[in-house]
C-alpha cells in the first residue's frame, strides 16, 4: 500500500518506536515541534479522523488508553489530530500527536 505510515508498521521504513502491540503503534515524529512528540496510529489504515466509523470504537478507545502511559512523566501534554489539508494534515493514515515539553500557547494554527 502506498502509505507512508503503513510502511512504518510493517517495518519497511524504520522508525523510533515507542510503543507497540497489535493495534497500535507510537513512534517519535521525525520533525518535532516540542522536546516530547510521539505519533500514535492505529495499525488498521483508516485515513484521517473524517474516516473514523462506531465499529472503530474499541481501537479509538484503546489507543486513547495508552497515550497517557505513552505521555506518563510528562507534566502536561496535548493531543491533536489534523484531518484534511486545510487542517494540516500531510500523512493521510490517521495519526495521533502527542507534543509535550515545552509550554504551548492556545494557537491552533
Ligand atoms: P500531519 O502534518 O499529517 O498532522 O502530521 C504528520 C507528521 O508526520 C509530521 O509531524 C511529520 O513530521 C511526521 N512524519 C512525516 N514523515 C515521517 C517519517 O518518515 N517518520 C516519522 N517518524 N515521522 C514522519
Ligand atoms: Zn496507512
Amino acid at each position: 500500500m502506498d502509505c507512508l505510515f503503513c510502511r512504518i508498521i510493517s517495518g519497511e521504513i524504520p522508525s523510533k518506536k515507542v510503543y507497540e502491540d497489535e493495534l497500535c503503534l507510537a513512534f517519535k515524529d521525525i520533525n518535532p515541534v516540542a522536546p516530547f512528540h510521539v505519533l500514535m496510529i492505529p495499525k488498521k489504515h483508516i485515513a484521517s479522523a473524517a474516516e473514523i466509523v462506531e465499529e472503530d470504537a474499541a481501537l479509538i478507545g484503546h489507543i486513547f488508553a495508552e497515550i497517557p502511559k505513552i505521555a506518563e512523566g510528562q507534566s502536561s501534554f496535548r493531543v491533536i489530530t489534523n484531518s484534511g489539508k486545510e487542517a494540516g494534515q500531510s500523512v493521510n493514515h490517521l495519526h495521533f500527536h502527542i507534543i509535550s515539553g515545552r509550554r504551548l500557547s492556545l494557537e491552533l494554527g
